[in-house]
């Protein structure tokens, strides 16, 4: 078995020395197949059949799989594992949210976040790399170093081990919970999109996990030279952590604004595949007190977005241990809200979730970091007790 169709050589095998199909593609699926001694000419549809028994059906267990035979399933499994990463932690929050930490190999571990339907639509807010090169002064992955990115498949896995939590197997079923897929975990998604695009093939194949398009979002702090490219290749929606209207401002916060200006990230925005009325583009807004939140911030927004068909989202920040900042007050949310929905812009605030247990926007950061940390500590006082 070739080890680079692996990208990442720990997850290349599973303790017990399987090599774990669930999470990857087709391509590689096949080049699995290929290499595990199929038949040349039975490699296309055998790799079909288990696609569609690994994606639609989220089989686990070889024997469930009755258009193979029984021979060839009992050789298959002893070469391949169709088994999930391990859940580590779940907690779910009084409001229905869920956060899980999933391990997908030995020290790199991930959260996602399951957001139940208010309405209609629930989100599953998956992670794209393990902590953030970015710096964002709000965001407490912004306080992790990047610890690498993650695979097409860690990132197709985080969905299936949320439809394995909700029980929402098979795929084609009609009613589900989870209807839509954000980008707004641990990570800058535009700074790892080979691998990104891979899962959103994988995610959205209508023979397997079965998302459309639209309802994909991708959530960037603005990687300006990504921007267009990451549209022709994921259709998906754009979402653009926006938080200031300014650049004085915008770059104190976010400092790759210094590197791609304001200017140049709206520039990027309206030339947005598919950019129309009813493919807007949604502008993150994190209402910081007293920073960002007041008249003229607002009016200032409303000039930047003129001419884009956009929606303005107003997060109320939600602070995390040793945050630099507070959140607006309500009334001060409540009115920047009218100003902009009174310039035409759609403006919801979005309701804080999961604030319990420390699963709200912006507030993930991988337990191996925390233990990391807290091994740290417990190091530096044996020092201390050594000297
Ligand atoms: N790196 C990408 C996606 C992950 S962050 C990006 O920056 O867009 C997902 C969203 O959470 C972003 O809009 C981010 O600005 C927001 N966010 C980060 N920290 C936050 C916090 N403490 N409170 C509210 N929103 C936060
Ligand atoms: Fe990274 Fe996004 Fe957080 Fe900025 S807001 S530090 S880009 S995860």
């Amino acid at each position: 078995m070739s080890a680079e169709l692996y990208k990442n050589p720990a997850i290349s095998q599973t303790a017990n020395g399987l090599i774990p199909l669930a999470g990857l593609g087709r391509k590689e699926l096949a080049q699995a197949l290929t290499d595990f001694g199929i038949a040349p000419k039975q490699v296309r549809m055998r790799s079909k059949q288990i696609f569609h028994w690994i994606y639609n059906y989220g089989v686990t267990d070889w024997d469930a799989m009755t258009n193979i035979a029984k021979n060839l399933r009992a050789r298959l499994a002893q070469t391949f594992s169709l088994e999930r990463p391990e859940i580590v932690d779940k907690q779910v929050s009084i409001d229905g949210t869920r956060k899980y930490l999933i391990r997908m190999a030995p020290g790199i571990e991930v959260e996602s976040v399951f957001i139940p339907a208010v309405s209609k639509t629930g989100a599953l807010c998956v992670s794209s790399q393990v902590g953030c090169t970015l710096t964002c002064k709000f965001c407490h992955t912004g306080t992790q170093r990047l610890v690498r990115n993650l695979t097409a498949a860690e990132i197709a896995l985080q969905v299936m081990v949320a439809r394995d939590d909700l029980d929402e197997w098979p795929s084609s079923s009609g009613e589900r919970k989870m209807t839509n897929i954000v980008f707004m975990g641990m990570g800058e998604p535009l700074y790892n999109m080979d691998e990104v695009t891979k899962a959103i093939d994988i995610i959205c194949d209508r023979e397997g996990l079965s998302f459309g398009r639209r309802r994909i979002t991708l959530s960037t702090s603005g990687v300006v030279p990504e921007i267009v490219k990451a549209g022709e290749k994921t259709s998906a929606m754009l979402a653009i952590s926006l938080h200031a209207a300014n650049d004085e401002l915008r770059s104190q916060i976010m400092p790759i604004n210094k590197k791609y200006p304001l200017k140049d990230l709206l520039e990027a925005c309206r030339a947005y595949p598919g950019l129309s009325n009813s493919r807007r583009i949604t502008f993150e807004y994190v209402m910081l007190k007293d920073m960002n939140d007041s008249p003229k911030h607002a009016k200032e927004l409303i000039n930047l977005l003129r001419g884009i068909p956009a929606k303005v989202n107003l997060i109320p920040f939600n602070p995390w241990p040793g945050s630099p900042y507070e959140c607006s007050d309500w009334e001060t949310i409540e009115s920047f809200a009218d100003r902009i929905n009174a310039a035409g812009y759609a403006s919801p605030i979005r309701t804080p979730r999961g604030r319990d247990i420390l699963a709200a926007c912006g507030q993930l950061r991988s337990e191996s970091e925390k233990i990391r940390a807290s091994q740290k500590r417990k190091q530096q006082l044996e020092n201390v007790d050594n000297t």
